[in-house]
């Protein structure tokens, strides 16, 4: 009797969905794309809400508690996330997607920071996704086929996405390739596909840039006959307008720099398009 029924507790836990819970909106759209229907995702941070300075909620501590999984970016980009996952008392594994990315490194006040964003560059993307897929086998091994098969296929669908980047950014002339955006989160995307972003706030959003800074951008702006500004989803507009106002650059749209969003901008592969496809519009407005 007591065989049977822990027969039955093995194949009830084999088949139910894997509870993972990401932090932020791409880590979601990954996992649901990978686990599929082995997987019931729950998001920390709601999709108009900012990362760098989301403060957990009581729902979010109790998620937490429930989860198998818990998968985080990493690299600071949430600085309330070990607090959060204290006050829970979730003993379980805590995955960092970007463990296996090569970081920037900036120095911050004396002190050694990473560049957290480092999604933006599709290839490190399909390292987060790999990442992600050994997580869910090695939580669920019996799905290993189905999640292996689904993460492959999304591997391939990345690696078009980055070819495509690059052929759209190529058309751009080399000496032409710099663009204004709120806060520093695309050195990754820059980096990878060959543009140069400036922005008056630094690597997280929870400081003000310094007048100083700001004039120093302005003058750099009309010095260098920048054409392409932009402003973010979840940053203030203020600032870029201040910016566009004084250079007579006019803004050229919405990047989605820390969350996808409702609308067109649902999945990671339909963001970096419109981001792509934003900045092209932007050198030949
Ligand atoms: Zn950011």
């Amino acid at each position: 009797m007591k065989f049977l029924f822990l027969l039955l507790v093995a194949i009830s836990s084999a088949y139910a969905q894997i509870r993972v819970v990401t932090t932020f909106s791409v880590l979601t759209d990954f996992v649901k794309i990978i686990g599929g229907d082995d997987v019931a995702v729950t998001t920390i941070v709601p999709l108009k809400s900012d990362p760098h300075t989301y403060q957990p909620t009581p729902t979010d501590v109790r998620a937490i508690a429930n989860a198998d999984l818990v998968i985080i970016n990493g690299l600071g980009f949430e600085g309330w996330i070990e607090r959060l996952i204290a006050a829970s008392g979730y003993k379980g594994r805590v995955i960092t997607a970007a463990e296996d990315v090569k970081p920037r490194t900036l120095m911050q006040k004396g002190v050694p920071t990473y560049d957290p964003h480092t999604w933006h560059d599709v290839q490190n993307a399909v390292l987060y996704v790999k990442t992600i897929t050994k997580a869910l086998v090695t939580h669920r091994p019996c799905k290993a086929g189905d999640i292996q098969k689904r993460s492959d296929a999304y591997q391939r669908e990345l690696i078009d996405l980055d070819g495509w980047v690059r052929s759209m950014l190529n058309k751009i002339p080399q000496d032409k390739r710099l663009v204004v955006t709120t806060h520093d989160a695309f050195w990754y995307f820059g980096q990878a596909y060959n543009v140069i972003f400036l922005s008056p706030v630094g690597i997280s959003t929870d400081a003000e840039p310094s007048a100083a800074s700001v004039a120093r951008l302005i003058k750099m702006i009309k010095r260098e006959k920048i054409q392409a500004v932009f402003i973010e989803n979840l940053s203030s507009k203020r600032l870029i307008e201040q910016i566009s106002k004084e250079t007579g650059v006019a803004i050229d749209g919405t990047l989605y720099a820390d969350s996808l969003a409702d609308g067109n901008a649902q999945s990671y592969i339909a963001t970096v398009k419109l981001n792509t496809q934003t900045i092209a519009n932007g050198f030949f407005s």
